[in-house]
């Protein structure tokens, strides 16, 4: 079953984690707009360059950037379903992905937001410091402008899913486990109501 799913919230809630397990069980393709975003910066391309400080200052990327960065996922999302990480992360992101996918006839079947506090945040981001090696893990304001970000730009995104029956509330505290099965019956509950 092909399934269009958007993950989001706060920096370090797991949305990452939880989208590669359901690109594991259910084959559908994971597209992380922060991954696709730092690649394009590694590699040293012209939207790279653009993106580059804003990204390390932890603001949001402008839209026009974010397009083209985005490549040919309403095309993936018709052929194998897909999730997406950090993207939309506005409601005009989430306008534009609509028309997207109404191009190929597809459309969001869930959001999911992963729901958890400021501390838990500071606690992963420690954690995963040596780990991931990320930019803008590494500098305390960064991440406070990330959390601000997401509060005010990010969040009222909700509304916008909210009005069409499509957003889930996870608890992110719990364990990645505990969370991957709610969400799974999420999943199951959409296959139920569209049979596809
Ligand atoms: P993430 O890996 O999801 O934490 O994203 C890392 C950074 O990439 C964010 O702090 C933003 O600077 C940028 N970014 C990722 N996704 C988006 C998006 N949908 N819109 C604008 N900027 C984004």
């Amino acid at each position: 079953m092909k399934k269009v799913i958007v993950i989001y919230g706060l920096p370090a809630s797991g949305k990452s984690t939880q989208a590669k397990l359901l690109e594991k069980k259910y084959g559908w393709q994971h597209f992380s707009m922060g991954e696709k975003l730092r690649a394009l910066i590694k590699s040293g391309s012209d939207i790279g360059a653009k993106a580059k400080d804003i990204v390390e200052n932890g603001l949001l990327v402008p839209d026009d950037i974010i397009l083209a960065a985005l490549g040919p996922v309403a095309e993936q999302a018709q052929s194998t379903g897909i999730v997406f990480d950090g993207f939309p992360r506005k409601q005009e992101q989430a306008q534009i992905l609509d028309k997207l996918l109404a191009d190929t006839g597809t459309k969001v079947s869930a959001c999911l937001l992963l729901e958890v506090s400021g501390e838990t945040v500071q606690k992963r981001i420690n954690s995963r410091l040596s780990v991931e090696a990320r930019s803008d893990d590494q500098d305390s304001a960064v991440v406070k402008n990330r959390v601000e970000v997401f509060e005010q730009e990010s969040l009222p995104l909700c509304a916008y899913y909210e009005a069409q029956n499509k957003l889930y509330r996870l608890d992110g505290e719990k364990s990645v486990e505990e969370i991957f099965e709610k969400i799974c019956e999420i999943v199951e509950n959409l296959y139920e109501k569209s049979r596809d």
